[in-house]
């Protein structure tokens, strides 16, 4: 078992463990100090309650209330909510009591937003079941729902208290989700390891051993951590973990009106690629290192090219973009392999030209 500690900014005063290795449900009693909590609460969906609810359960000191919520991002909706804050009073959850997000990314961003409103706040923990929770989800304390029609638009900075890492649920992943997490790994490297991106493009995601993705998981929330660490808020820094989401977001947001919707990770593995050609575009970035993040996502069995979307179309949807501040769309670009730059703004007329760049 890998653990790594992460310190949250001074204002908070304490830090948390992140624990990653094998078998790690079965030892949760070791990890937590269960006894300290008033009630122990868990939230987990539909997949996970069929494959692993038990397991925890049984391996907690006493038997834990649960909701489990539909699979899938229509969970992380006010109605679930309103559900999840029902049960835990339902199942008389105090101040002292602690929640359990138990799940992928769409259970630690509704979970934790459940625990940093209820009672103002009560602890949680995450126990990430997905390699994209894994890998940045759980870590870095941001909190949402989606509301409205906009994905993430509600939400907190709130942090967990601890974080258990599993590989083995791994295990039970569909190929193309764990193919698709290691975009953001591959985007850890890019924005600021070169050493952690040649380690990680060595291999087909598949073919690693249990012990070198312990390390590539390790070696992404070590990356996410050290970034969040520094700007929890996202005012700085913390942008460039944004980078081949702008693209990105808005290929995903067109695929959604299709009939083939993309991952997460395919979209941002597309955005990545738009968005090096960009900062090729405007001075940036060699050639050379875009054929490179091309050629590393292609061979990791990402998707590189942008389906048949208008370029028009793409921009008007990065134009709704959260990010953008004063409606100019904020970029965070590629200056080098393994060097991010943030806050960089490109004329319209170029973002278009870039985008039907072959
Ligand atoms: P998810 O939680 O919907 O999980 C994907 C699917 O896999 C679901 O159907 C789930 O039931 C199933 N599943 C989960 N674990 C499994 C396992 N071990 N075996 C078999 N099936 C399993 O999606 P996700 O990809 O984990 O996370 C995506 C969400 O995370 C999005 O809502 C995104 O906005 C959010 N996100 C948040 C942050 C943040 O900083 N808070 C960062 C990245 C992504």
């Amino acid at each position: 078992m890998k653990k790594i500690t992460i310190t949250l900014p001074p204002a908070e005063q304490r830090e948390y463990p992140i624990y990653i290795g094998t078998d790690l449900i079965a030892k949760i009693a070791t990890l937590i100090n269960v006894e300290k909590y008033s009630k122990l609460f868990i939230i987990t969906d539909q997949i996970i309650e069929g494959l692993f609810l038990e397991k925890l359960q049984k391996n907690l000191p006493e038997k834990a209330p649960f909701i489990s919520l539909p699979p899938g991002e229509q969970a992380k909706d006010i109605k679930y909510l309103t559900k999840i804050w029902k049960a835990m009073i339902d199942a008389h959850m105090d101040r002292n009591s602690l929640i359990i997000n138990f799940g992928g990314g769409v259970i630690g961003d509704i979970g934790g937003f459940a625990a940093s409103t209820y009672m103002r706040g009560i602890e949680f923990i995450n126990i990430p079941t997905t390699l994209l929770a894994q890998v940045d989800e759980s870590v870095g304390g941001k909190t949402m729902i989606d509301f409205h029609g906009i994905k993430n638009i509600v939400g907190t900075f709130y942090q967990p208290s601890t974080i258990i890492i599993d590989i083995d649920t791994l295990r039970t992943l569909p190929k193309r989700e764990f193919i698709s997490s290691f975009a953001e790994i591959i985007k850890h490297g890019l924005i600021k390891d070169r050493t952690y991106l040649e380690f990680v493009t060595s291999k087909k995601p598949q073919d690693f051993t249990e012990s070198e993705l312990i390390d590539i998981i390790k070696g992404s929330c070590e990356i996410k951590a050290e970034i969040v660490q520094n700007d929890e808020t996202e005012s700085g820094l913390r942008k460039l973990i944004n980078f081949g989401h702008t693209i990105g977001h808005a290929v995903e947001a067109l695929s959604l009106e299709t009939e083939n919707p993309l991952l997460h990770g395919e979209a941002v593995s597309i955005g990545m690629v738009e968005e090096a050609i960009l900062a090729e575009k405007i001075g940036l970035l060699p050639s050379a290192d875009v054929k490179r993040v091309k050629e590393l996502l292609e061979a990791a069995g990402l998707p590189t090219a942008i389906p048949e979307y208008q370029s028009e179309d793409i921009l008007k949807k990065m134009k709704s973009d959260k990010k953008n501040v004063g409606g100019k769309i904020n970029f965070t670009l590629l200056r080098e392999i393994g060097k991010g730059v943030i806050n960089q703004t490109v004329a319209d007329d170029i973002i278009i030209e870039s985008l039907k760049q072959p």
